[in-house]
């Protein structure tokens, strides 16, 4: 996965203070965004316009995914964002020398080295402990158990799940029993669309910091994570947790839908057995 990120005079001074792990704009760039945004509106425009130039320049490189940063209050920038992709698409190459800032070792947004070598985890350092593995046959045991559409009290879960939600209860269930199991156990963030039985059963929320649901972003050093560099990236947990148990193939397999932020903090097992989480058919 690559990183664009909106820059703007506020997002180009924190990244160039350390804020945004790894990421620094080159001199000649600040300057010239501090430059556009002395009228915000044709700043923004601006700002749009490139974060649509790199993130197809990504994706003619062959990215998978793009990760968006720089934007917190506003969906409309995003989707700008993607329309302006959408329409400049096919001439990406085109682009590729407005990213060039007349230095053969600085990157538009991200340096050679984001992390100072003495702070990098060295390889194999990555301990695997029982503790690792164990939630992983537990989860999985309880999850097909309780979260299997075709089992057979399956029909029971709707009907309750059913019930809960007509009665406006489905909140109680969240709060007595779903929170307290599953906080302690995944630090879940109460998302409401459970994806973890496609992570080994480790939380793609709490777990990373991009959100990732299919695969790794590729950003991970020694299978640490790029943003934190002290915590081990969550796809290399899960697929050591996999290969544990001889299960390391069936990893990134399936493509899993997006989350459905509507079903932010609201019971993740009501809407799976209601059908309104991801996997709905
Ligand atoms: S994926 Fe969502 S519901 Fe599942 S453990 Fe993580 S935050 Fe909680």
């Amino acid at each position: 996965m690559g990183s664009v990120y909106l820059l703007s005079p506020r997002s180009a001074r924190a990244m160039n203070r350390g804020r945004v792990p790894g990421a620094h704009v080159p001199d000649k760039l600040f300057d010239q965004v501090i430059k556009e945004w002395s009228q915000p509106r044709s700043g923004l425009k601006i700002a749009i316009d490139r974060a649509a130039k790199l993130g197809v320049i990504l994706k003619g490189l062959g990215y998978k995914g793009i990760h968006i940063g720089g934007i917190h209050r506003s969906f409309t920038t995003v989707g700008a964002i993607l329309d302006r992709m959408e329409e400049i698409e096919d001439s990406w190459e085109d682009f590729l020398g407005e990213f060039n800032m007349g230095n053969s070792r600085t990157y538009y947004y991200l340096s050679n080295d984001p992390v100072p070598e003495e702070k990098l985890p060295l390889p194999g350092r990555i301990k695997e402990n029982f503790t690792e593995h164990y939630p992983h046959a537990l989860l999985k045991t309880a999850h097909n158990l309780f979260f299997d559409k075709t089992a057979r009290l399956a029909k029971v879960y709707r009907k309750l799940a059913g019930f809960l939600e007509k009665t406006n209860k489905a909140w109680l269930l969240k709060r007595m029993l779903e929170d307290p199991l599953k906080k302690p156990l995944l630090s879940c963030q109460g998302c409401g669309d459970c994806a973890i039985q496609h992570t080994a059963f480790l939380c793609p929320e709490s777990g990373c910091p991009k959100y990732t649901r299919n695969g790794a972003c590729g950003g991970s050093y020694h299978g640490f994570c790029e943003v934190h560099p002290e915590r081990k990236c969550v796809w290399v947990r899960a697929h050591k947790r996999l290969k544990h148990c001889g299960m390391a193939h069936t990893l990134g397999k399936a493509f899993v839908p997006p989350r459905m932020w509507e079903l932010n903090q609201t019971s993740s097992w009501v809407n799976f057995h209601l059908g309104k989480d991801h996997q709905k058919p």
